[in-house]
């Protein structure tokens, strides 16, 4: 068997991992590269395998960096099956014409300005009839439910627990009469999160594709999370500021929703205006409520059972108007506004953090993980001045980190997941999708536990294991 790594590889953006199986091609994920711009178009453009090749195509979860590039993919040749689950489908078809309005926007604003210059005009990386192109090429399938995908080929995909309908995928393989199980987490959720079950490990393996994005930290635990969230609350309602959350519109605004829902019912945090502005975020929501079956048992418990939404109350205002949005920037504190992107790269959060930054009776409060270079990134690094939208703002506002919503497992959670494949059996590991500092105390930590051959890959490298 052979593995290439093309993609979050010493880094988390655009995870991408070819299979070479009884010779058939087998890519993990398909993700968006995400940086600067230019370079990021020429990644993502210019696939570093010949699509038409790939046989079959497994993806963890809908999140753009392991989903985004698939409209590419097809377009560029692939004609195989993509095997995810339900829930990942219905939501890539949400995010993926979302990735495609943004890059027709985006090649449009650009084109304008070139057109002027008399310079060639540029083409987005897909458009929105790419994605529905795509769309066709997906099979949902169930958790814990074995899928023959190619002969001697069996994948199973497990609850991982990090976004709904997120997997770990086990591939059971026969090889010149050998058996191996391979074991690709995509991204690892936490135990104890909002909304979601607790990651279902994956067993007995013998090659292991593990992420490690927090592969330096703790996180908080959460009873002491929400307290903090209440407390947080209760002190900028009483001083009438304003909260702006950039949250990633998938899977971190819901777990934020439900734990403001949860609150309020507690009598924990006063009553005051919670505003959710994202078109993606809202669409979103509802295909959480589209999917109870990936819900755990205390949102049965504390919602469901009751007959009440967990991603609805009477405070709570979803807003996808333009017009609605704009029309915020005159509202007054307190309130609070969840908006996307998550790292400030993009979207209308952009616009409430310019209008709202300078101000020193406001918070911005981050409840995810943002890459380097990113907008979020500077203002969580503690820059005085940022650049927003082309004009450069220096921060007053109260800025708080609350890394508990990243829905990504810590050390320990990452540590945990190898309890059930022995050092004897588990032979090779890759850590994935991590930055250096994250990645590599890791990797010392598992070599300390006994388990060999632990590889940090960077883009390009390949394996060949027999
Ligand atoms: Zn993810």
């Amino acid at each position: 068997m052979k593995i290439q790594f093309y993609g979050a590889a010493q880094e988390v953006t655009g995870s991408q991992h070819l299979l070479s199986i009884n010779g058939k091609k087998i890519l993990l994920d398909c993700g968006l590269y995400q940086g600067k711009r230019k370079e990021a178009f020429e990644i993502n453009k210019n696939l570093p395998f010949n699509p038409a090749e790939i046989d079959i195509m497994l993806l963890s979860h809908a999140h753009i960096d392991h989903s985004g590039n698939i409209p590419n993919l097809v377009k560029s040749g692939f004609r195989g099956k993509i095997y995810a689950t339900s829930a990942t489908v219905d939501l890539c078809q949400i995010m993926l014409r979302d990735s495609a309005y943004l890059q027709e926007r985006d090649v449009k604003f650009v084109n304008k300005k070139r057109l002027k210059q008399n310079k060639n005009l540029f083409e987005p990386l897909y458009s929105s009839e790419d994605v529905e192109e795509a769309m066709s090429n997906f099979i949902g399938v169930q958790y814990d439910k074995a899928v023959e995908i190619a002969p001697n080929i069996i994948a199973t995909f497990r609850d991982a627990g990090h976004i709904l309908g997120s997997a770990g995928i086990s591939i059971e393989l026969k090889e010149n009469g050998k058996l191996t199980r391979l074991g690709f987490t995509g991204d690892i959720g936490r135990t104890e999160m909002p909304v979601l079950r607790d990651p279902n490990i994956l067993t007995d393996l013998d090659i292991l594709i593990m992420e490690s994005t927090y592969g330096n930290k703790l996180h908080p635990v959460i009873p002491e999370v929400e307290e903090e969230v209440a407390l947080t609350i209760n002190e900028m309602v009483e001083s009438g500021g304003k909260i702006i959350v950039p949250a990633f519109a998938v899977g971190r605004t819901q777990m934020l929703v439900y734990v403001l829902h949860k609150l309020f019912n507690e009598n924990r945090i006063p009553l005051f205006p919670i505003y959710v502005d994202s078109p993606l975020a809202v669409n979103a929501t509802e295909v959480h409520r589209l999917h109870p079956e990936c819900f755990d048992r205390e949102t049965y418990r504390v919602f469901i059972d009751n007959h009440e939404d967990p991603f609805g109350f009477n405070r709570l205002t979803y807003i996808r108007n333009a017009e609605e949005s704009k029309a915020l920037n005159d509202k007054k504190g307190p309130c609070m506004i969840i908006s996307a992107s998550g790292m400030a790269e993009g979207g209308r959060v952009l616009h409430h953090l310019k209008n709202n930054i300078e101000n020193k009776n406001n918070l911005i409060l981050f409840v995810g993980y943002a890459a380097k270079e990113t907008l979020a990134r500077k203002i969580k690094d503690g820059a005085a001045e940022v650049n927003i939208l082309g004009d450069s703002h220096k921060i007053n506002a109260k800025i708080k980190t609350m890394d508990y919503f990243s829905a990504h497992a810590d050390q320990k959670g990452l540590l945990d997941y190898l309890k059930f494949s022995s050092p004897q059996k588990l032979k090779n590991i890759f850590l994935v999708h991590g930055e250096e500092e994250q990645s590599l105390p890791l990797r010392e930590k598992i070599l300390s536990k006994g388990y060999e051959n632990v590889y940090y890959p960077k883009r390009g490298d390949a394996f060949e294991i027999s």
